[in-house]
């Protein structure tokens, strides 16, 4: 198992099951979010993250990338910052 994981080769043949990685288009504008706690520049106390912001990444895990990162980050700004 070692060997395989450190050594082993594979050849990529396409895509995975889904042949496609989708994201939703649309949703919240980025300019009406803080990027530093991920809050809402209009509704103090309100933070978001992942599909429901309008950020449509390109297909490689950005979109899991960004749903990951900026929930981390809004949930760091509201335990420092409980409303
Ligand atoms: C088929 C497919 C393939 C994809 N492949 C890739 C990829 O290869 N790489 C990539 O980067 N991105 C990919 N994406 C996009 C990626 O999955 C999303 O961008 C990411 O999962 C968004 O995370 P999220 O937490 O915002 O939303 P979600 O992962 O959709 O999580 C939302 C959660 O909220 C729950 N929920 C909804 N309503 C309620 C409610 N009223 N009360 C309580 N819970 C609720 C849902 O059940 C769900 O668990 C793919 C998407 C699809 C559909």
């Amino acid at each position: 198992m070692i060997r395989e994981i450190t050594k082993g080769r594979y050849e990529v043949q396409g895509k995975t099951t889904n042949k496609d990685e989708f994201v939703t288009c649309g949703g919240v504008r980025l300019k009406e979010i803080d990027f530093r706690t991920m809050e809402s520049k209009l509704v103090p106390g309100l933070h978001f993250a992942g599909e429901c912001l309008d950020i449509d990444g390109i297909t490689g895990g950005f979109n899991f990338q960004a749903a990951w990162t900026g929930g981390r980050i809004a949930g760091l700004a509201m335990v420092r910052d409980p409303h």
